[in-house]
């Protein structure tokens, strides 16, 4: 899965809220964005996963134009976890991770047994096989992530947008999420709140400012203390961590920036 974005522009009414925008993922690369709250990064993805339709630009999937494909043939190709994922109704954990199989199915298709053992194998994955009968709404915050990324993956797509998907949870579930889906190997574009996270999991970040892409690269490249002041008007220490290898950001109070 290779995702190909040029020159995107979105505005909510009159109000730009995204200009110019142009990137890339290729094929099992993760990629994050990041940026201030408002500087466009939702409104980003959405136009990816076809929850907007860009004003200007193009949108290419393996090369194939997103813009004019059929919604079922996009929805087989790429899997969406948002922020909060609260559902209007009541469903069964089992319920909301057999909706990952829909796209590969006839509208009034009933779950054969391969679409059933797809749903145990992906809640087993996450461990979460035993709650299978629960009520989602009566679960933690975690687990209701949980139960959209095993959703994903009973969807079979190998290529994840991520909307900051771990934006309110306890850090241990914050890294079982990314872990979890690291470990699967498929192809991601997430936005990511956390530049620790950022800088522990991508390996190339998009950086957005006021609706545009002002830095991009590798981490390494990025996260710099004069580009992370630029950007969030915060002073860090930024080093490479002795056991992770990969950089660690520290946050500076005011008396020692
Ligand atoms: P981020 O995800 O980086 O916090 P968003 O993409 O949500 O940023 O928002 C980008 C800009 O678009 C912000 O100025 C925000 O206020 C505006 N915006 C987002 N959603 C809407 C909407 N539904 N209607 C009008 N403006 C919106
Ligand atoms: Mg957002």
């Amino acid at each position: 899965m290779r995702l190909q974005v040029e020159n995107l522009d979105y505005a909510y009414g009159k109000k730009e809220a995204i200009s110019g925008i142009s990137l890339f993922v290729k094929k099992g690369e993760f990629v994050g964005l990041i940026g201030p709250n408002g500087s466009g990064k939702s409104t980003v993805l959405k136009n990816v996963y076809r929850g907007l339709t860009p004003d200007s630009g193009s949108i290419l999937l393996d090369g194939e134009n997103l813009l004019t494909m059929p919604y079922k043939k996009s929805a087989l190709k790429m899997a969406v976890v948002g922020q909060e994922n609260e559902l209007p109704f009541d469903f069964l954990v089992e319920e909301i991770v057999a909706m990952g199989r829909s796209p590969h199915k006839k509208l009034f298709d009933i779950d054969n047994a391969a679409d059933k053992a797809m749903v145990y194998h992906a809640l087993k994955h996450l461990g979460m096989e035993h709650m299978a009968k629960r009520n989602y709404q009566n679960l933690s915050g975690g687990e209701k992530q949980r139960v959209i990324i095993a959703r994903a993956i009973a969807q079979e797509s190998d290529f994840f947008i991520l909307d900051e998907p771990t934006n309110h949870l306890d850090i241990s579930y914050q890294m079982q999420i990314f872990d979890f889906i690291k470990r699967l190997n498929v192809t991601v574009l997430s936005a990511i709140h956390d530049l620790n996270m950022a800088a522990l999991y991508c390996d190339r970040i998009y950086v957005l400012k006021h609706g545009m892409i002002v830095l991009q690269g590798t981490p390494e490249e990025v996260l710099t203390e004069q580009n992370i002041y630029d950007v969030y008007g915060v002073r860090t220490a930024v080093v490479k961590h002795s056991v992770t290898g990969k950089l660690s950001i520290t946050y500076l109070p005011a008396e020692l920036s």
